[in-house]
Order: structure tokens, then C-alpha cells, then sequence
């Protein structure tokens, strides 16, 4: 379906009918499936056939949500997975091996974070962390060991921006693979493929679901890496259910429509923000006096569903305006048909450390927003010192 648009490919694409010519695709909840003989059999373990065996490897609802992720991000395979975070974990652990290097964005989702600093480094893999928007410090943290560069952009909470195409051109230079956590744009926003990254990392369980009502993880990209992901979460299991993959192959038919309304209501509250006396400071890449503005334009169609913004004061004032809505969520999730508010630094970012905090400018007084579906003027009526 190569000569469709984005949102043709986002309906069409990926789903193929049984004989019962389902018309939406039907779920396969089976762990296991019949051969039709002994060398059938044989031939599919063998790799010498195509089908289904065993399904934490092969399965028609989770390859259909594959297959659609991979075109809408424009790459050749794509490999699904049971969360976000085991999708980070597999491209790690596929991509390195002990005594090898990566560099990473100081500022990336909390847990990411703690995966790196608590967990890769038990397998001895050095991780250098750099200022997400600073090509200079990304260049000069190669070394002759590097194998990847692992970033979000615009990045969570503050929506700051790295040129994909610029840490590109320093990546392919130096043979190291380019990953690039899509969650917060997801490909309606930005294709992170086409400016020239190796692999696009997913937390379906945000804006693809977008309904808040499963976790899903997912890598895209070129054919060889994706099979040697393959082969990780093959051996290791941390592979899509056929339910959950059937929630987020739906996700993504209208993903780009939802996408649309939450940069709508985002960019509606960002600029009211801007206006209140009791906000010190709005982070949206989308108001043109944002430093990264014209970077994120480039590479992006828009800007996202999340606002974040400083109160005046402290964690004080931060948990009084929380505690003060009364129809906005209080859940650290992002990415919900729900508008959600949450206080970074003793929730999503509680785990990292003072100075990390000071870093990556997780403040006390910093509130995230992730901007829903509900009317946008009932969400700011909401928002009050
Ligand atoms: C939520 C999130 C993850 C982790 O995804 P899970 O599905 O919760 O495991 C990774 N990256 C980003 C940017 C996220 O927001």
C-alpha cells in the first residue's frame, strides 16, 4: 500500500482477513498452532517455511499490529512488545554486549533512566548521559566502542528538541545505531526513520493505544536489526499478547485523528497558560518563544499533547493546583483520552537522584500536563492557583 497516505495506511494496512472474511481483525488467543504434518512441522521450526508456530514469536493479531506500525513509520519490520520499557530492554541488550559504550539523553522517561543506571550497568555496558539538545556532547562521547544512541525528542516533560537528521549525520559517521523514542509524537508527528535514525522505540501503551486501557511496547526499522531484536524477545519472551496487540492495532486506525485534537487542546492551553500570573513558565515546543521551536518544526508536524509548567512557588503551590482540579486526572499516565496531571519529580522521576533532578531541570514546582479529548475550555476551567 505504498502509494497511500498516512491515514489510509493507518485503516488499511496490516490487517488480513481469514476465510471467514472478518471484516475488523480477528483476535488469536491460542499459545500454540496444528502443523498439517511432521515435516510441516519440521520445515517451520527450520525457518524453511513461513507460519505460525508458537506465539510468543509468531502471531496473526500481534504480526497485523506489526505490520501497520512498520508503515506508518515507514520501515521494513517492526517488532511488538508487552511494554515500553521491554522494547528499550531488548534493543539494549540485542545491541550491546559487555565492555561496549552508548550514549544517552540525560532527559528521558523516569524508568528509562533507571534501567540504564540499575539494571544495563549490572552487564557491564558504560552508558555516558548528554544534554539532549547538545550535538557537541553527543559527538565528543563517542569512543571506538559505541554501539548507541538512545534519545526521546521532544523529551518528557520539558519538550526539548535534538535535530534527528544532525545526530544522525554523527551517528552513521561513527557505525552506531540511532534509536529514537517516538512515544510522545508518535508517527502522525514525526518519522524518525525517514530523518535518518536506525530504530523508532514505542510505548504503545500511550498515545497508539491512546485509550489508556493496555500496556504495548514496539520497535521499528531496518529488516536485519528488527530480526536480531526478533531473536532476543524470541528467546526471552517478553513478547505482545494477541488481546493487547488487537487494542493497540485499533489505536492505530484513528491514532492520527486523536493526535490532531490532543495538539489542538495542548496548543490552547499552553498559550492560556502562558497568561496566568500564577505560572512562572511555560515548556511547549509548540509557543515560538520556545528555544527548540524552529528545530521542532522541521522535523515534527506538530507539536504533541503535553504542556508542562512551573508554578510560581514550590511543591507547595505544585500540589495545591493538582489537588484543586477536580476533573483532570491525578495519574502520572500520559498519552489517555483523559487529561492527566502529574508532579514529575515525586512521581515519574522520583528514582532519580538530586543531582539528576538538577540535570535534567526536574524542578518542585513543575507540573505535566497530557492534554485529553474532553472539550478543551472544560480542561482549563479546571486549572486553577
Ligand atoms: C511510558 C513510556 C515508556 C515506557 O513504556 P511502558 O509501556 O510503560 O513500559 C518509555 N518511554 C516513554 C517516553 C514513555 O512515556
Amino acid at each position: 500500500m505504498e502509494d497511500y497516505n498516512f491515514q489510509t495506511k493507518a485503516v488499511r494496512e496490516g490487517t488480513n482477513a481469514t476465510e471467514e472474511q472478518e471484516h475488523s481483525a480477528a483476535i488469536f488467543l491460542t499459545s500454540s498452532y496444528r502443523f498439517k504434518s511432521a515435516e510441516q512441522a519440521a520445515d517451520r521450526f527450520a525457518n524453511k517455511q513461513k507460519g505460525n508456530v508458537y506465539s510468543r514469536f509468531t502471531n496473526p493479531t500481534v504480526e497485523a499490529f506489526q505490520n501497520k506500525l512498520a508503515a506508518l513509520e515507514g520501515a521494513e519490520k517492526c517488532q511488538a512488545t508487552a511494554s515500553g520499557m521491554s522494547a528499550i530492554f531488548a534493543t539494549i541488550m540485542t545491541l550491546l554486549k559487555p565492555g561496549e559504550h552508548m550514549v544517552a539523553s540525560r532527559c528521558m522517561f523516569g524508568t528509562t533512566i533507571v534501567l540504564l543506571n540499575n539494571i544495563i550497568e549490572k552487564f557491564d555496558i558504560q552508558i555516558t548521559f548528554v544534554d539532549l539538545k547538545d550535538l557537541d556532547a553527543w559527538e565528543k562521547s563517542v569512543q571506538k566502542n559505541t554501539k548507541l544512541f538512545l534519545l526521546e525528542t521532544p523529551s518528557n516533560p520539558l519538550g526539548e528538541v535534538v535535530d534527528i537528521e544532525k545526530l544522525a549525520a554523527i551517528s552513521k559517521k561513527n557505525n552506531i545505531v540511532l534509536a529514537v523514542d517516538n512515544c510522545v509524537m508518535t508517527p502522525a508527528l514525526q518519522k524518525p526513520l525517514a530523518l535518518g535514525a536506525d530504530l523508532v522505540i514505542h510505548s504503545a501503551t500511550k498515545y497508539i493505544d491512546g485509550q489508556g486501557r493496555c500496556l504495548a511496547g514496539a520497535v521499528a526499522g531496518g529488516g536485519l536489526l528488527i530480526d536480531e531484536i526478533s531473536s532476543f524477545t524470541r528467546s526471552t519472551g517478553p513478547t505482545l499478547s494477541a488481546f493487547n496487540a488487537w487494542i493497540v492495532l485499533k489505536g492505530l486506525e484513528t491514532l492520527k485523528i486523536r493526535m490532531d485534537a490532543h495538539c489542538k487542546g495542548a496548543k490552547k492551553l499552553a498559550n492560556w497558560l502562558s497568561d496566568q500570573s500564577f505560572i512562572k513558565k511555560v515548556h511547549y515546543v509548540g509557543l515560538e518563544d520556545h528555544p527548540h521551536h524552529e528545530i521542532a518544526k522541521k522535523q515534527q508536524t506538530d507539536f504533541g499533547g503535553i504542556v508542562s509548567f512551573e508554578v510560581s512557588g514550590g511543591r507547595e503551590e505544585a500540589f495545591h493546583l493538582i489537588n484543586n482540579t477536580e476533573m483532570i486526572s491525578i495519574t502520572a499516565n500520559l498519552g489517555d483520552t483523559k487529561t492527566t496531571i502529574t508532579h514529575p519529580s515525586s512521581t515519574t522521576h522520583v528514582r532519580l537522584s538530586d543531582e539528576e533532578k538538577r540535570r535534567s531541570h526536574i524542578t518542585e514546582n513543575l507540573i505535566r500536563i497530557s492534554v485529553g479529548l474532553e472539550d478543551i475550555g472544560d480542561i482549563i476551567a479546571d486549572i486553577r492557583p
